[in-house]
C-alpha cells in the first residue's frame, strides 16, 4: 500500500475512536512511521495523539479522507455504525479501494450489514477485534482476529502487525467477532473461576498473593491471574476492560447463542454477576470489580 516513489511508502492511516485502546494502537502507528489523521469526540485523546506526530480531523469522514486504511475502535455498535454510515461518516470520506477495519467488538449482523454499504462504495471492510486488554495495545502484542476478504486483509496485514502479536484471518464477514464473542466466554469464565477460588481461599484464611503465585504456576494459570488477580488483591478497580464492556459483549454471545439455539449456561450465570456489579455503580470499573460481587454474596468488608 501507499504511493509509488522509488521505495514502498507506508500506508496512510485514518483513525477514529482514540479511547483505552484506541489511543496506544494509533499511538504505536505513529512511532512506527505510519501517517495517521485522527478523530474522537472527545478533544483530549485527540490532542495527545497529535503531541505524538497525528494530524487531527474535525470528523470521521475528514479522517477517512483519501486514506489507505480507515481503522475504528469504538465501544459498541450503534458507535461503529453512525461512525461509518452516518452524516460525515468514515464512508463519506474514505476512496474507492481503501479498507475499513473495525477493531471494535460489535454485533455480527452490524457488522455484515456496514460491510455490504460500503462495498457498495468499492470500500472494503474487515471485522477485526481484539483481545489483550491495554497492556496488549500498549505493547502492540494484541490478538486480532480478522474477518472478511483475504485481499483486504493482506493489503493491511503490515498495520495490524504493528498492533498486535497474533493476527490471524480467520473467515470472511463477522467471523472476526464471532471468534472475539467466543474468546469473551472463556474470559468471563476464567475471571468468575478466579474470583470463586480467591472467595474459597480468604474465607479459608489463604494468603491471596501466595494463592495466585501458586495457581499461575499449574493447571489452573491463565491470563486473568496473572494480568487482573493482582488488582484484584490490591482493591484497585481502575480500568482497563470496563464491566460496562464486558456485560455488552456478553449480551453479544448470548444473543449470537439464542439464534444459534445454543445453550451458554456459564456465560448465562456469569452476565447475572456482571449486572449484580453494575446494579453496585461498578459500569465503569475493570472486570477485576467482578470480585467485589463476591465481596457482598460472602459478607466480605475490610477491602
Ligand atoms: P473506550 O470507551 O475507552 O473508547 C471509545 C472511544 O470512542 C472514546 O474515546 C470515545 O470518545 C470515542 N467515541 C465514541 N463515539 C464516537 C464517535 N461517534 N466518533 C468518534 N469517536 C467516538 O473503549 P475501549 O475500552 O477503547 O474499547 C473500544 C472497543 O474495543 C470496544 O468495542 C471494546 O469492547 C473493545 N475492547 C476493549 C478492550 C479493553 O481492554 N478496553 C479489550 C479488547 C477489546
Amino acid at each position: 500500500m501507499g504511493e509509488a516513489t522509488g521505495r514502498p511508502q507506508p500506508a496512510t492511516v485514518g483513525f477514529v475512536g482514540l479511547g483505552v485502546m484506541g489511543l496506544p494502537m494509533a499511538r504505536n502507528l505513529v512511532r512506527a512511521g505510519y501517517p495517521v489523521r485522527a478523530f474522537d469526540v472527545r478533544d483530549e485523546p485527540v490532542r495527545e495523539l497529535v503531541a505524538d506526530g497525528a494530524v487531527a480531523a474535525g470528523s470521521c469522514a475528514r479522517a477517512a479522507e483519501d486514506r489507505d486504511v480507515v481503522l475504528v475502535s469504538l465501544p459498541d455498535s450503534p458507535q461503529v455504525e453512525s461512525a461509518v454510515l452516518g452524516p460525515d461518516g468514515v464512508s463519506e470520506g474514505a476512496r474507492a479501494g481503501a479498507v475499513v477495519v473495525d477493531l471494535s467488538t460489535i454485533g455480527v449482523s452490524v457488522t455484515r450489514r456496514v460491510a455490504a454499504a460500503l462495498s457498495e462504495r468499492g470500500v472494503a471492510y474487515l471485522d477485526a477485534p481484539v483481545s489483550g486488554g491495554r497492556r496488549g495495545a500498549l505493547r502492540g502484542a494484541l490478538s486480532i482476529m480478522v474477518g472478511g476478504p483475504a485481499e483486504a486483509f493482506d493489503r493491511v496485514r503490515p498495520v495490524l502487525g504493528v498492533l498486535g502479536a497474533t493476527v490471524t484471518h480467520v473467515g470472511g464477514c463477522g467471523m472476526g467477532q464471532v471468534f472475539k464473542l467466543c474468546n469473551q466466554v472463556v474470559c468471563a469464565l476464567n475471571i468468575q473461576a478466579v474470583c470463586e477460588a480467591f472467595a474459597l481461599g480468604r474465607a479459608a484464611g489463604a494468603d491471596l498473593t501466595l494463592l495466585r503465585e501458586a495457581l499461575s504456576g499449574g493447571a489452573a494459570g491463565s491470563w486473568m491471574l496473572d494480568n487482573l488477580a493482582p488488582q484484584m488483591i490490591d482493591g484497585d478497580a481502575s480500568a482497563g476492560f470496563t464491566i460496562q464492556l464486558q456485560l455488552k459483549d456478553l449480551r453479544l454471545a448470548l444473543e449470537a447463542a439464542f439464534e444459534a439455539g445454543v445453550p451458554l449456561p456459564g456465560a448465562a450465570q456469569a452476565m447475572a454477576l456482571y449486572l449484580e456489579a453494575r446494579a453496585h455503580g461498578e459500569d465503569a470499573n475493570g472486570n477485576q470489580a467482578l470480585f467485589r460481587v463476591y465481596d457482598r454474596l460472602t459478607g466480605h468488608t475490610d477491602g
